[in-house]
């Protein structure tokens, strides 16, 4: 069996976003940037099954720019067996990135496909969802765990006030939770491997896919500044706050 995984290049969970003074963007210059943290539960899971001889083979797909290979080798570290970049310089958006993952897949023949349920920098938690729809597949998203079993998937998947499980014929679309897996850390012979592994590099073209959008962002603001806290000396100057200054009790 054969596991397509997703990494989404993202600007690091631990930096302060800077917004562009223009407001048209989030500064990405000299910003630390890393696989996107639920695509890095993705590629662990993906292993995971690889070392438990269920899957034979694990590829690495990122739609992005040059420099996402950095995202790809840093998967190829943690397990998987090669990448495909498909590079673009411009904004991916989710509907042309499911299009080009469908286009891998098919080419591939892959039987489980895991995306991180969203991208920390858009928020979107659509690309999973519209590609299973594009491919007419089943779907298990927010899954907090994975049994593959007789040709079929099991994911248990965290809904509101508890936990649902749904059973899915292969090929299908799982999109990972953060309680799925705790991802290890890449050793340093296997980075060293992972500049050896192969990578192919297409472009959205090679797929049929254009990157136009019918979706603009017309404006980017970093959120309010929150003022400092006070510190009070007893539980009746708080109530006194709270009613008076605060006026929410
Ligand atoms: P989103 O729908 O944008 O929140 O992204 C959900 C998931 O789709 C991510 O965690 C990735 O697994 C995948 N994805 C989104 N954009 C890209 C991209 N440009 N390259 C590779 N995977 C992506």
């Amino acid at each position: 069996m054969k596991a397509l995984v997703a990494v989404k290049r993202v600007i690091d969970y631990n930096v302060k976003v800077r917004v562009k003074a223009d407001n048209s963007g989030v500064d990405l210059s000299n910003t630390k940037m890393s696989i996107n943290p639920f695509c890095e539960i993705a590629v662990e899971e993906a292993v995971r099954l690889k070392e438990a001889g269920v899957i034979d083979e694990i590829i690495v797909a990122s739609i992005g720019p040059k420099e996402a290979q950095e995202q790809i080798r840093a998967a190829l570290a943690l397990g998987a067996d090669r990448g495909v970049l498909v590079q673009t310089d411009e904004k991916p958006y989710p509907l042309q990135v499911a299009k080009i993952l469908k286009g891998i897949a098919e080419q591939e023949g892959t039987d489980i496909i895991l995306l991180g349920k969203q991208a920390i920098d858009d928020d979107n938690n659509q690309t999973g969802q519209m590609l299973a729809a594009l491919m007419g597949i089943g779907q298990g998203t927010f899954a907090s765990k994975v049994t593959v079993e007789g040709g079929k998937v099991n994911v248990k998947r965290e809904i509101d006030g508890g936990l649902q499980t749904v059973a899915l014929e292969l090929p299908a679309v799982i999109t990972t939770d953060l309680r799925l897996n705790e991802p290890r850390y890449a050793k340093l012979p296997n980075i060293m491997k992972a500049k050896k592994k192969p990578l192919d590099e297409k472009t959205p073209a090679d797929f049929g896919v254009t990157m136009a959008s019918n979706q603009q962002i017309i404006k980017v603001v970093p959120p309010a500044e929150r003022s400092a806290g006070v510190k009070v000396a007893s539980v009746d100057e708080l109530i006194d706050k709270l009613r008076n200054e605060a006026k929410v009790i």
